[in-house]
């Protein structure tokens, strides 16, 4: 794995889209937000593309972003991290998690899945523990699995997930890891982590050998970043992530959730329900100043 940087020096924040479709006002306000308190407090700012899902992300997407933010005026430090090119860094850290007995393979489908979390609410009378994000907790079936039985079915080459074994995790990093947030004005706080209620997390999918929470804590302590500034959603996933820090060895950094803008129905901005995007605003002639103006930038 790469060397870690010095946590010493100036703050270092960042901004990481995952180049899946094109960037709207919500990313705008995440990336002006970084801006914002990079230079507050005479910061760093750096840009990552978080590009794992190879079944989502493109290429022209990530061209697009670096256009977008151009565009917007927002200068980021050179060079960008782009996650594709980094699977060798997350495959060090599972080698680790692996070494501990910290995660386990999973070949179970979604529908097995399902299956499995139907049988336990008819066994037991009562509905199936679900995360933050509203998925079922994974039921543990691949938990049981003897050692040479997966690793037969590894060897068979079937296709299977590596999943944190949480409950172990906690008792090595400890019941209420907590973390550091910190407000604009930089006073700061302590937040408390309940990992738990996400259950047995996928840290390497079956087609990369990473997933999103394992990128997102090797990368932050790669690129030396000190404040991880994002949106409220992903303030639960957070617990997992400073987890993932301890059991790695990593420094965990400050965190602050800004808020999320909606749209008419309540809704936060998303690609995936074809939110306006920056580039169709500057068709319609909307410029970038207006549009740090509007989101509460000059
Ligand atoms: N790539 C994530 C997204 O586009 C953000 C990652 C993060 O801030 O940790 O939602």
């Amino acid at each position: 794995m790469a060397a870690y940087p010095p946590v010493s020096g100036k703050p270092v924040f960042r901004f990481a889209p995952s180049p899946n479709g094109r960037l709207h006002l919500g990313h705008a306000l995440s990336a002006l937000t970084n801006e914002a308190l990079a230079r507050r407090f005479d910061g760093r700012l750096l840009l990552r593309i978080e590009d794992i899902d190879l079944g989502r992300c493109r290429p022209e997407f990530a061209d697009a972003i670096l256009a977008d933010l151009d565009w917007l005026g927002i200068r980021f430090e050179l060079p960008l991290r782009r996650q594709f090119e980094h699977f060798d860094d997350y495959i060090a850290a599972l080698a680790s998690l692996q070494a501990r007995r910290l995660v386990y393979p999973c070949f179970c489908s979604r529908q097995e899945i399902r299956a499995a979390v139907v049988a336990r609410e008819t066994e037991t009378g009562r509905p199936w523990p679900t995360d933050p994000d509203g998925a079922p907790l994974y039921p543990g079936s691949c938990k049981e699995l003897d050692e040479a039985e997966a690793s037969r079915r590894i060897l068979a080459g079937e296709p299977h997930v590596l999943r944190l074994d949480m409950a172990r995790a906690m008792a090595l990093a400890g019941e209420d890891p907590g973390y550091e947030v910190f407000d604009p004005k930089g006073s700061r706080g302590r937040a408390p982590a309940q990992p738990a209620r996400w259950g047995d997390v996928v840290l390497a999918r079956k087609d990369v050998p990473t997933s999103y929470h394992l990128a997102v804590v090797v990368d932050d302590a790669l690129q030396g970043v000190t404040h991880v500034v994002r949106g409220k959603d992903l303030e639960a996933a957070t617990d997992i992530h400073v987890v993932l820090q301890r059991l790695l060895g990593l420094p965990t950094p400050l965190y602050h959730f800004h808020k999320l803008l909606i749209d008419e129905d309540g809704r936060k901005l998303a690609k995936s329900r074809s939110s306006e995007s920056l580039a169709e605003l500057r068709e319609r002639g909307v410029s970038a100043a207006i549009i740090r103006q509007g989101l509460g930038f000059d």
